[in-house]
């Protein structure tokens, strides 16, 4: 009996294997294709001061799979991550981006404010020899103003390639655009380096936005990184703000940006321009 259970157990285990193993590979080879498909689109998340009013937005990738609908990023970008098609795919996505915010350039009356565009980068689309060379080409083709770009990499990035990446991120600001670091305070971060980088800002990330307000104790890192952020005059956007409590705490906090369903959720590229647009007309001054 227990002989047979084990057997009917490592079957199932095989058998289970066999399965994401093969889903994994009809993932990657759907992949391949989506691009050329045309099957990739661009979604846009507010971004807001603590006015409350409109700073910029993140770019975040959309999959509109044939059958399958709306695939989520973060099922797809760890398999295109590890079999590299991370890099055309972020290629795409960053030139998307661009012609994007040389239509917002375009279409901003003078005086007012170019929202910021923020884009991820993938840890293995950032190592990329020639990165720096394939922004400054983009940045070229699309003729934007590259302050009006935000790049967002993770801190894991930083610690394991730390010599080369800060040399890129160097080489990168100098060309103007701006830096985030992403998913703050759930890496390897050492508040070391964010003195010598050349950042910008860093994003709060949302596990300890759910914490918030909170009990003291659950709430010391989040008020640590938000004070040491002020002194080193970088600004804090605040990740999945869901709630106006969390809102008002890190308000009260001195956080300085904020994005989260609570204001606004990722929609279609095209309607975020469109929204944008009627409500400069509607409120032509602000
Ligand atoms: P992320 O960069 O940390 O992006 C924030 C994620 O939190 C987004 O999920 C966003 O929709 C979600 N979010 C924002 N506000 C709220 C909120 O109030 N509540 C909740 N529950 N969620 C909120 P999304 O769009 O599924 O993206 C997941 C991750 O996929 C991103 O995390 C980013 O790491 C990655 N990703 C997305 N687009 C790209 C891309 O173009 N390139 C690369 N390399 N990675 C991307
Ligand atoms: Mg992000
Ligand atoms: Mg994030
Ligand atoms: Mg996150």
């Amino acid at each position: 009996q227990a002989k047979r259970a084990g057997r009917n157990n490592l079957v199932n285990f095989e058998s289970g294997m066999v399965e994401s193993v093969t889903r994994r590979y009809r993932l990657e080879q759907e992949l391949k294709q989506a691009l050329d498909r045309g099957e990739f689109e661009l979604h846009l998340q507010s971004q807001f001061d603590r006015d409350e009013r409109l700073i910029g937005a993140e770019v975040l990738l959309r999959w509109r799979h044939p059958v399958r609908g709306l695939v989520s990023p973060a099922e797809f970008i760890p398999v295109a991550e590890e079999s590299g098609q991370i890099i055309a795919i972020g290629e795409w996505v960053l030139s998307e981006a661009c012609h994007l915010l040389h239509g917002l350039e375009h279409s901003t009356p003078p005086g007012q404010r170019v929202p910021t565009i923020s884009v991820n980068v993938s840890p293995r689309q950032f190592r990329t020899p020639d990165f720096v060379d394939r922004v400054r080409e983009t940045i070229e083709q699309t003729g934007i103003d590259p302050s009006h770009l935000m790049i967002e990499i993770t801190e894991n990035m930083l610690v394991s390639h730390a010599s080369d990446a800060i040399a890129r991120m160097r080489a990168l600001a100098a060309l103007g655009l701006a830096f985030s670091i992403d998913d703050f305070g759930t890496g390897y971060s050492s508040f070391a380096y964010l003195k010598r980088l050349p950042l910008s800002e860093i994003k709060l990330d949302k596990s300890f936005v759910d914490d918030v307000p909170g009990t003291p104790g659950d709430t010391a890192m989040v008020e640590a990184i938000l004070a040491m952020a002020a002194r080193l005059g970088i600004d804090v956007v605040a990740e999945g703000v869901e709630t106006c409590e969390q809102f008002d705490y890190l308000k009260a906090n001195d956080c300085t940006r904020f994005q989260g369903f609570c204001f606004a959720r990722p929609v279609p590229a095209r309607q975020w321009v469109d929204e944008r647009l009627e409500a400069m007309e509607k409120r032509p001054s602000s």
